[in-house]
């Protein structure tokens, strides 16, 4: 397989039609995959925002304050707001604010990105990124698959590294279950998150400073024989580590 950027993406701005740029900068083909950095999706559906658009309600305050606290830094409590906004739960919220977004990806600050945004405060992840994959997906000329990636930290490792938030045109996940090891042993429980793989090797090119490189194709890769499937965001039920921390609190 190979991964190219992309070349001469100028400055997304609202209202960019990003299938008609990409398409006017390569010759994709049906079996590439399109990765695109959630940074300009957002730029492009006018998701920059500032502060100044977020009161504080007192329990951002509250967060905030609490935050001032930990850190012995300044917290404005208008950043909270904006991320409570962009919540439908506060899976932590010391020493650092980690929700889960309304579209069901848990993230640090709600994935609310306060870098390569010019002339605003803020940019919001896109508020449905797989509608935005497909979107983007279906405008394009070969309707190759489309990835909408965001940068973002994990649990128990340092780092940080592309994962997927939208996808259309291939499934999430590959899944080899019922498929055999090398010794002819069943597989019981691989169901590999190739759209978070895709996205991890896209940010490798794409880079994360000012390399202006945010849309990567991946080209001769193949899905293979597999099932698929599209699960991605773990349901509260089931997902234990989440529930451990229910009661959890940063002292
Ligand atoms: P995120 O991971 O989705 O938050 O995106 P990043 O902020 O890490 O940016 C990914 C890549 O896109 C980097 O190479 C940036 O320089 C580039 N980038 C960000 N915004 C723009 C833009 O408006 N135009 C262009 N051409 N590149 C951009
Ligand atoms: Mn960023
Ligand atoms: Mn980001
Ligand atoms: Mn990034």
């Amino acid at each position: 397989m190979e991964l190219f950027a992309v070349p001469e993406l100028p400055e997304i701005r609202e209202g960019d039609d990003l299938a008609a740029m990409i398409a006017d900068r390569v010759d994709l083909r049906p079996d590439d995959v399109v990765c695109v950095a959630s940074t300009v999706v957002s730029k492009a559906e006018g998701r920059a925002a500032d502060l100044e658009d977020f009161p504080a309600a007192p329990r951002a305050k509250e967060i905030a304050r609490n935050l001032e606290d930990i850190s012995g830094e300044e917290k404005d409590p208008r950043f909270a707001q904006a991320v409570l906004e962009e919540s439908t739960d506060v899976v932590m919220e010391a020493p650092f604010i980690l929700t889960e977004t309304r579209f069901g990806h848990v993230g640090v600050n709600a994935g609310i990105d306060r870098s390569n945004v010019p002339e605003h405060d803020l940019l919001l992840l896109p508020k449905r990124p797989g509608e935005s994959a497909e979107r983007i997906h279906e405008s394009l000329p070969e309707s190759p698959p489309v990835i909408v990636s965001d940068t973002s930290g994990r649990s128990f490792r340092h780092g940080q590294r592309a994962v997927a938030i939208g996808w259309a045109g291939m499934p999430a996940s590959r899944d080899w279950r019922g498929e055999t090891d090398r010794d002819g042993h069943e597989l019981q429980v691989t169901v590999e998150s190739v759209v978070d793989e895709l996205a991890g090797a896209a940010n490798l090119v794409s880079g994360e400073g000012d390399d202006g490189t945010p849309v990567v194709i991946v080209r001769d890769w193949e899905f293979g024989d597999h099932g698929g499937s599209d699960n991605m965001f773990r349901e509260m039920r089931g997902d234990f580590v989440r529930q451990a921390l229910r009661d959890w609190e940063y002292e």
